[in-house]
């Protein structure tokens, strides 16, 4: 099969690294466009971009020279988004309407009512949103996001106990890497050795996405899970890897073991369907008293699997544990290619893609 031509926007910042990465060995798209701001444009990849990720430097695309990040240069049937919000909210529209299939990052659309919010594992259904996007914009593409990294990182968990169970309240509190602050992010005299309790609209991104993620598509909508949730994010002196400590509610109060054994019993869509970013281990379950741990343990897996550990009585909530996943790869880059891997499996590409 030949591969599908992607364009990559924001290729020098720190989630489009991970792209770059990410896709030189991809056996589905191949990269066309590299894109950046204005300020890179024109230059090569190696002159604009300063690489900080372990891997081959530039994934061997040092001398390809970035075009400026507009359909009429950029033009590729897949679009990855690595842009911020500002930019995204400009841009990726008119990909959408040029016949593109954006998959982004950013939080620009992440709430329309109309964009699919998707995590493969948690949601496959709400692809369907596309079919109601494109009839409402007139797009022949559309928009795809993938949920804040810490809201991915949860609803990973919380997934197959919603499935199992039901749930009816979250309590989460994150450890976030500064990575997720994108480069050069949080001043290391202000992270060393110190822990800040603030990281701006992260508690409310999570608070929010987390009811549409785990919303039912009905009626050609997302109708939002109906449970209570509140986040308590903090930045700590960690580089790559969420750790997040989450207590929760579930309906007719299961056990332990019991919650052990729907996280251990998860075999979602993507593992079934054998996606090439799929983890085959969804979510890596520890026993060890002191685990999972951000050095020991987030690289597994390609940064895909979710780590969940210590699952305990809360006497607040009746189960709590702790969390663990990467920001930049499961949270970013990587859950983006998930998407647009299961959007190839669905049959969604074929609509949008203009050679
Ligand atoms: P970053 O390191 O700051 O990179 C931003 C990228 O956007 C750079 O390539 C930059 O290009 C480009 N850019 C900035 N202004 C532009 C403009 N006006 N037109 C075109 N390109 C422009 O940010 P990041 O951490 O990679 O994050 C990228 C997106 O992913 C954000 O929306 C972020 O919220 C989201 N996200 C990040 C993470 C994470 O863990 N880092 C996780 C999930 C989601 P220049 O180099 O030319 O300035």
């Amino acid at each position: 099969m030949s591969r599908i031509p992607v364009t990559i926007l924001g290729a020098t910042g720190v989630v489009g690294q991970r792209f770059v990465q990410r896709l030189a060995q991809h056996p589905q798209f191949r990269i066309q466009h590299l894109a950046a701001s204005e300020r890179s444009s024109g230059k090569t990849y190696a002159e604009a971009c300063a690489w900080r990720i372990e891997g081959e430097p530039y994934g061997g695309l040092g001398s390809q020279v970035l075009v400026p990040g507009a359909p009429d240069t950029a033009f590729s049937p897949v679009v990855f988004s690595a842009l911020d919000s500002g930019p995204a909210a400009e841009l990726e529209p008119r990909f959408a309407q040029a016949g593109a299939l954006v998959f982004s990052n950013a939080s620009a659309f992440r709430m329309e009512a109309d964009v699919p919010l998707l995590v493969p594992e948690v949601n496959p259904e709400h692809l369907g949103l596309l079919t109601l996007q494109r009839e409402r914009r007139g797009w022949a593409g559309g928009i795809l996001c993938n949920p804040n990294c810490t809201a991915t990182v949860l609803v990973m968990a919380l997934a197959p106990l919603q499935a199992a169970f039901g749930i009816e309240a979250v309590l989460m509190t994150s450890m976030q890497a500064v990575s997720g602050a994108g480069y050069p992010g949080v001043p290391s005299l202000d992270i060393l050795g110190n822990v800040v309790p603030f990281i701006r609209s992260e508690e409310e991104k999570v608070e929010e996405e987390t009811p549409k993620l785990l919303g039912a598509f009905q009626g050609g909508g997302i109708q939002p899970a109906s449970l209570a949730i509140s986040a308590l994010c903090h930045r700590v002196p960690v580089v790559e890897g969420h750790t997040e400590a989450v207590s929760v509610k579930l309906r007719g109060n299961p056990s332990v073991e019991q919650v052990r054994e729907a996280l251990a019993a998860w075999k979602p869509l993507p593992q079934r369907l054998g996606l090439p970013t799929a983890p085959e281990v969804p979510i890596r379950l520890h026993t060890a008293e002191d685990r999972p741990q951000v050095r020991r343990d987030v690289e597994q897996d390609g940064g895909m699997s979710v780590h969940v550990g210590r699952i305990r009585p809360c006497p607040l909530l009746g189960i709590k544990f702790s969390l663990l996943g990467h920001n930049t790869h499961r949270g970013a880059a990587g859950g983006s290619l998930l998407n647009a891997e299961l959007a190839v499996a669905m049959g969604v590409l074929s609509a949008g893609v203009r050679s």
